[in-house]
């Protein structure tokens, strides 16, 4: 098995209040790695400190074998961040935006006009390459953020809650669009708190609450930790039984 990251004890603590407590995860390459949880649990939080956004209280990470701290200039090249909050600007246009971030790894010139293009393909918004972000819908938007972290061929790609507050058409794109670059070989990390989203896609699950993980595996083994009747359970009450929470509120 090959594992493409690795957190060692990983912590945070704000104010010593402890909102991610100690997370060892492994993530295999070539997967899709789904963190479900609900709102507050420590997914943003653990995302921000394996990108080296946040700094964790306690642990470390390990990418590609190596500590991604001590080498993060090389590392980051072959990681793919999309946040939760969108990082676009307005006042540029949809494809300025993608040049902007992918220039950010050092590539110019031809590759980074194919690259600027691929990218806007790639979430369908080739179109709409001149027109400024800030005339973009919330759909378009998202998308438009996720073009700005492919654009470099990451090994390792991030989704901290990409389908927040989007139309369902977006929605399934998106998630398409994920499985596709699967298929072509990136492993992905798939953060969110709907669960139909991350069964839907993700190869293996980790259920977060509170800053811990409570269980881990495929959704079938995350099902027979409650019950040997998997097909009469969701997840939803999968994360009930074993946290005595509702996943969200409807
Ligand atoms: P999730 O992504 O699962 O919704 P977050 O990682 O965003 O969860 O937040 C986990 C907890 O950490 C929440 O209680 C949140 O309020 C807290 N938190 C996140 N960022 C900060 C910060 N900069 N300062 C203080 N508390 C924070």
């Amino acid at each position: 098995m090959d594992i493409i990251l690795k957190t060692k004890d990983l912590t945070k603590k704000y104010d010593n209040r402890v909102v991610v407590d100690n997370l060892n995860l492994e993530i295999q390459k070539g997967e899709i790695f789904g963190l479900l949880g609900p709102n507050g649990a420590g997914k943003s939080t653990t995302m921000n400190m394996i990108c080296d956004i946040v700094k964790p209280t306690l642990g470390s990470v390990e990418f590609l074998g190596r500590d991604f701290k001590k080498n993060r200039k090389e590392l980051v090249k072959k990681l793919g961040y999309i946040p939760q909050d969108l990082a676009i600007h307005g006042n540029l246009k949809a494809w300025e935006n993608v040049e902007l971030f992918t220039s950010l790894y050092g590539i110019r010139g031809e590759e980074l006009k194919n690259a600027i293009n691929e990218s806007l393909e790639y979430v369908g918004l080739s179109e709409r390459k001149d027109d400024y972000a800030k005339s973009f819908s919330g759909g378009m938007k998202r998308r438009l953020n996720i073009a700005c972290a492919i654009g470099h061929h990451p090994e390792l790609l991030i989704f901290d809650e990409p389908t927040v507050g989007i139309d369902p058409q977006s929605r399934n794109f998106i998630l398409n669009r994920i499985k596709e670059s699967n298929r072509k070989g990136a492993t992905i990390i798939y953060t969110s708190h709907y669960m139909e989203e991350v069964e839907a896609i993700c190869t293996r699950i980790a259920i977060m609450d509170n800053g811990r993980i409570i269980a881990c595996g495929t959704s079938e083994e995350l099902k027979k930790l409650v019950t040997n009747d998997v097909d009469k359970i969701s997840l939803e009450e999968v994360f009930l039984t074993l946290t005595g929470k509702k996943l969200r509120d409807y």
